[in-house]
């Protein structure tokens, strides 16, 4: 069955029949609308301008295809261009002791071994020549004294191996990336959102798109195309994400017949901005705590030095005075409590707010100005390392952070799940159809390390961009379907039809990011996840009949309303792979499953849609690792 069948096209509750038959009332419309079609022909289609789609662009363009890229905002906006801290990649450059299998170890077990060990061996392996590939192209980083690329510490990371550009190494990613990528002639498609996948059979041909100035449709042809859509944080209240983060490439993907794994692991960085309200979410990197930065409660302690995970335990300072001498290059310090992973920093702050040792505004203190007690001109060095947080909270909290501590609290931050894609070649169950970077799954586990985003998008935008120009050179072009197209059309304009009678499609928005903000956030129960689930389910009843008035030109409430059917795929995925598992592991913590269970420990969840159109759940056990990477994590345990 074709992508688009889905439940806003059937409209929940109706039959096949039924919608069939609004179809043919329809048709005047439909032929008056396919007279306005453009429509494009790409050898390989790239849905997303991020970090991972130009590197997959670049790379498909490389092999001798031809190549469309689309992406929602202007070219050089998208997320990736807010990426602080830096790209994790074993270079060795400051500590010569770094090398493929320590980042290998490292990151599974960050993910605490639900990592595809496959996609981590080749993340960690491949890493350092995308970085030293991005230097080639016109990358400018941070320099070590002796000219090569600087690197600095970051959280579950043993050495330091973060390469970086200040704090806004993703604009210097997007930069070179794009400039890379336009004089390969790639066909740029911007301000462009993709609403459903073109099928012929099980075979993904192209997409439907509107443009988002004109409101135009826009229809694309290809043989193959990949998915680098990025993540899904506007499905919650707080979150460091931007407005492109509604979860379109999981939804696409998944209505198409794409498996979806490892949704119930959604990452919540433990430091966003808290105050004032406007900005609450706004990511604080961890870069802050590479740096020197420690957190504190209302008692000034230094709580993260209380509860150090047995995992962890060989490689934590035990008191602060080691902390320091690690930020500050000492090869014999073990790193502090701060740097320790994303997902209990996390907690702890949760454990202290809710216990009443927070800060005035519902958070905990991080205090980088402290360290002017042991380096001279600290101020300085502070803007010189950290220029955007600096200006950051000047600017929006009046606060100087050379001088006083900042009020930080959890965000909603990194889908570590995604679409299910083959570790090689990052092509997902369903032919033809490729996907790379945050809107993928498996090369994380069940917590991502900080920098192993930006080195993801690299090392698995590369593979996809060149896995897909092999499957469209090997591979003819399938057939668009004019009825498929019809029917998109037709319920990407439906909103219009209810006008103001209709739901108000942000209500329904703001809705489903309260409830799932505070019933499948950090802290999950098995009845307040029921709860979310119901209120799912009547929303996507209240989704069908969203209304908007206007015409099509820069009508954000339209987009808004089609928006929500991504967000609540993606919010009942992440509810239902919540639900189901029974354990605390990583970025998912049941109150009511508070331990790691060793069976849990062995699978991850695979997401399908039914054949009735229902979310279907099973349980896919790890295959066992090979003799040679299990003798890695054993010997770096
Ligand atoms: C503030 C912040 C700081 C971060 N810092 C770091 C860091 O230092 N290091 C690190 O490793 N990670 C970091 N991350 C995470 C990292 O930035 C992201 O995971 C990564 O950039 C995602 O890249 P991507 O290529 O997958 O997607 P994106 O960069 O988000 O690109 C997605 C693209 O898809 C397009 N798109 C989406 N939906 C559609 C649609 N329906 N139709 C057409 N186009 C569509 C968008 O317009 C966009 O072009 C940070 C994240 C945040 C929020």
């Amino acid at each position: 069955m074709s992508g688009f069948v889905r439940w806003e096209f059937l409209r929940i509750g109706e039959s096949f029949d039924k919608a069939k038959g609004k179809e043919q009332k329809a048709t005047g419309l439909e032929n008056f609308l396919m007279a306005q079609y453009e429509k494009f022909e790409h050898d390989v289609l790239v849905i997303g301008a991020g970090g991972a789609g130009l590197r997959a662009a670049i790379e498909a363009s490389a092999a001798g295809v031809s190549v469309g890229l689309i992406c929602k905002s202007l070219l050089g906006k998208a997320h990736t261009v807010m990426a602080e801290g830096g790209i994790a990649a074993a270079l060795a450059n400051v500590d010569d002791r770094d090398n493929w299998k320590v980042h290998f170890a490292d990151t599974m077990r960050g993910g605490q071994y639900l990592n595809n060990w496959r996609m981590a061996e080749l993340h960690a392996k491949e890493a350092p020549a995308r970085v030293n590939e991005l230097e080639a192209w016109g990358a400018l980083f941070d320099r070590t004294n002796d000219g090569r690329i600087l690197q600095r510490n970051f959280g579950g990371h043993k050495y330091p191996r973060l390469a970086h550009v200040g704090d806004r190494t993703g604009l210097e990613m997007i930069r070179t990336l794009q400039d890379h990528g336009i004089h390969q002639g790639l066909d740029v498609h911007m301000e462009c959102t993709v609403v459903t996948l073109l099928q012929d059979g099980d075979r993904v041909v192209g997409a439907f798109a509107y443009d988002r100035e004109r409101g135009r449709f826009k229809i694309f042809h290809a043989k193959a195309v990949v998915l680098a859509t990025g993540g899904v944080g506007r499905a919650y209240k707080i979150t460091s994400n931007s407005w492109e983060y509604t979860g379109d490439g999981l939804a696409l993907a998944y209505h198409a017949g794409a498996e979806l794994m490892d949704m119930e692991f959604l990452q919540f960085h433990p430091t966003g901005m808290v105050w004032p309200p406007s900005v609450r979410g706004i990511l604080v990197t961890e870069g802050v705590r590479g740096e020197g930065g420690v957190l504190r409660n209302k008692e000034g302690r230094r709580f993260m030095f209380d509860d150090i995970p047995e995992l962890y335990r060989n490689q934590t300072a035990d008191n602060e005075e080691e902390g320091w001498r690690y930020c500050q290059g000492d090869k014999n310090a073990r790193r502090p409590a701060e740097l320790l992973t994303r997902d209990h920093v996390a907690r702890c702050i949760v454990r202290e707010i809710k216990e009443g040792r927070g800060s005035p505004h519902g958070g905990v203190f991080l205090d980088i100005s402290w360290i002017k007690e042991r380096i001279p001109h600290a101020a300085e060095h502070i803007k010189k390392k950290l220029p955007s947080m600096y200006h950051q909270f000047m600017a929006l909290a009046g606060i100087d952070i050379t001088k006083e501590p900042m009020e930080v609290g959890p965000t909603t931050h990194y889908m570590m799940g995604g679409i299910r894609v083959d570790a090689d070649s990052q092509m997902s169950n369903v032919p033809g159809l490729f996907a790379a970077g945050e809107c993928a799954a498996g090369l994380h586990g069940s917590n991502r390390l900080g920098g192993n985003s930006l080195s993801d998008l690299l090392v698995f935008g590369k593979r996809a961009g060149e896995f897909a120009a092999q499957f469209a050179k090997t591979h003819g072009a399938g057939k668009l379907d004019e009825r498929q197209i019809e029917r998109a059309a037709t319920l990407a304009l439906a909103p219009f039809e209810k006008s103001n009678s209709g739901e108000n499609p942000y209500k329904l928005q703001d809705e489903l990011q309260d409830f799932m903000q505070d019933l499948v956030g950090i802290v999950r129960k098995q009845n307040e996840m029921e709860r979310a689930m119901e209120l799912i389910h009547q929303l996507k009843e209240r989704a069908l009949k969203a209304g908007v008035t206007g015409n099509r030109e820069y009508n954000s409430g339209w987009h808004t309303a089609l928006d929500l059917f991504n967000m609540l795929t993606v919010s009942e995925a992440i509810t239902l792979a919540a639900l189901e598992r029974q354990e605390s592991r990583g970025a998912h913590f049941r109150e009511d499953f508070q331990g790691k269970d060793k069976s849990w420990g062995q699978a991850n969840l695979v997401l399908r849609k039914g054949a009735s159109g229902e979310m279907q759940i099973s349980r896919a056990p790890i295959p066992p690792m090979s003799p040679e990477l299990e003798k890695i994590v054993e010997e770096m345990k």
